[in-house]
């Protein structure tokens, strides 16, 4: 390394995708250089690339991370609007269907935004990159590298389509972004350290997407979900994108697989709770052939239970957690993960890993529950029970009380804390709408599912 090199202080980020990007901007208030490395090519224009398959799915920011994103990247929403994304309330132009009828109407005032994955990560690489932020495309990491002792990371091993051969990044701070497929639990085994823990909660759930030319008329949502349930595991999404596009999507779980051919896909889009779906969809014109996903299950890495780490690397993002997409939590969490690890690091670089793994655990905790749900192979307590009922009296009686509507969907973009849900007003109104039953709002609350909670996902 030059005198110079050595006097810089560097931070290399593993993946350019959006844990990555935004680690990268909290990074740069830190570090006189930071790169992000990453295998694929960074398109010049707002296009899918390889490494982020998902893309192609459809993609809802939280209103949490888009807060974030507006924090780091002043003027966002406008900038996309300008191109065409679409802005809403996330209640009052959001429907969700858990039976008949969707939540009651209502401001949130919490925007939703409805953005194509492309446009959002292009947008964000195009704010971020400077000088001293850069990306090195085409570019693998094999490995990381560790002083001599093996307690400290000190940068990663790499490998770019060029030259093919290993060598060394050199790095004070290493930042796993690389997602679900994150290699950092086999590379510290091999130094000696203990994997983290793996949560492994199996899903199976299989989506279908499909896109469609249909420009979003004044008085339309942003966002329609028809979430699926136990006891109908069917479900579907769409959302009202920039360029005229309506990107939908089925979802079906507990072995159900929504089909990709289009007559079959409207088919099986009338199966719904909810006709609404199937009745967007009616006589538009489809602008691709549809495309399959599977996700086979939520998976958490606890990272914070481990006594020995080395020094100099954190995890982020899907590498840390990959959650269910239907909730459409994972950018978001990548991007209060992000926000925190500037907290971390404006504390110092001691004990980072253990306080940012912390910190992360429990930003991780409220929406791994929305996904994961409780442990599976345990019995649920009485509590567990009684939340799950009252959960789900909550949703029935929010179809037709607009303030409970609101404290649900604050929870599920991870603005407000579960337990806002049991403050005395909530709980009052709940037991309102109980003891005066359905006649109040028009859906039978004996009749209402045991609720998916939605972000702006769904399924
Ligand atoms: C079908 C589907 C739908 C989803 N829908 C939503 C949604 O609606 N809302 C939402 O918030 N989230 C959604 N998600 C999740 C979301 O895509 C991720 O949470 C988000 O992209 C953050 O992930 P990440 O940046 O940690 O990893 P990824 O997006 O997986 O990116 C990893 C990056 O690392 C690079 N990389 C990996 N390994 C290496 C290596 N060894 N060397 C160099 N580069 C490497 C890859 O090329 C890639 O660019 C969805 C996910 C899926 C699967």
């Amino acid at each position: 390394m030059s005198e110079m090199a050595r006097l810089e202080r560097r931070a290399v980020v593993i993946g350019a995708s959006m844990a990555g990007l935004l680690a990268a901007r909290t990074l740069a208030d830190h570090y006189d250089r930071v790169t992000l490395v990453d295998r694929d090519e960074m398109p010049a224009l707002p296009v899918n690339r390889g490494g982020v398959p998902q893309g192609r799915h459809v993609h809802g920011l939280l209103s949490s991370g888009l807060a974030v994103v507006e924090r780091m990247f002043p003027g966002t929403t406008d900038d996309l609007v300008a191109r065409g994304a679409q802005l809403g309330d996330a209640q009052q132009d959001a429907r969700y269907y858990f039976g008949p009828d969707p939540l009651a109407a209502g401001r949130a005032d919490l925007p939703a935004l409805g953005v194509s994955r492309p446009l959002l990560e292009w947008y964000v690489r195009r704010r971020l990159l400077s000088p001293s932020v850069t990306v090195q495309e085409h570019t693998s990491v094999l490995d990381l590298a560790f002083t001599a002792d093996e307690r400290r990371v000190d940068g990663v091993i790499v490998t770019d389509r060029d030259s093919g051969t290993p060598h060394l990044l050199p790095a004070h701070l290493v930042v796993d972004a690389s997602g679900r497929t994150s290699r950092t639990p086999e590379w510290l085994e091999r130094r000696g350290y203990l994997a983290p823990h793996e949560d492994v909660r199996r899903i199976d759930k299989r989506y279908a997407t499909r896109t469609f030319r249909h420009p979003r008329g004044a008085d339309e949502p942003v966002v329609t979900a028809v979430p699926a349930s136990p006891v109908l595991p069917r479900g579907g999404l769409a959302i009202a994108h920039e360029d005229d596009v309506l990107m939908t999507c089925l979802v079906g779980r507990d072995g159900e697989r929504p089909p990709l051919e289009l007559e079959a896909y409207r088919a099986w889009a009338r199966t719904l709770a909810s006709p609404v779906l199937a009745d967007l969809l009616d006589g538009l014109v489809p602008l691709d052939e549809g495309l399959a996903y599977r996700f086979p299950a939520n998976r958490r890495r606890h990272y914070e239970q481990l006594t020995r780490f080395p020094r100099g690397l954190v995890v982020t993002g899907d590498a840390l957690c990959a959650f269910d997409p239907v909730y459409g939590q994972g950018m978001s969490v990548a991007a209060l993960e992000a926000e925190l690890l500037g907290r971390c690091l404006a504390e110092g670089v001691t004990g980072l890993a253990r306080r940012f793994h912390e910190g992360a655990a429990a930003i991780i905790d409220t929406p791994w529950a929305i996904a994961a749900g409780p442990t599976p192979d345990r019995r649920p307590s009485l509590r567990a029970r009684l939340a799950s009922g009252y959960l789900r009296r909550l949703v029935g009686a929010a179809a037709h009380d607009r303030e409970l509507a609101t404290a649900f969907l604050r929870v599920n973009h991870l603005v407000d804390a579960p337990a806002d849900l049991q403050r005395p007003r909530v709980v009052l109104r709940v037991l309102r709408s109980v003891v005066r039953g359905p006649a109040a709002g028009g859906r039978d609350s004996d009749r209402s599912r045991s609720p998916e909670p939605v972000g702006s996902g769904s399924g």
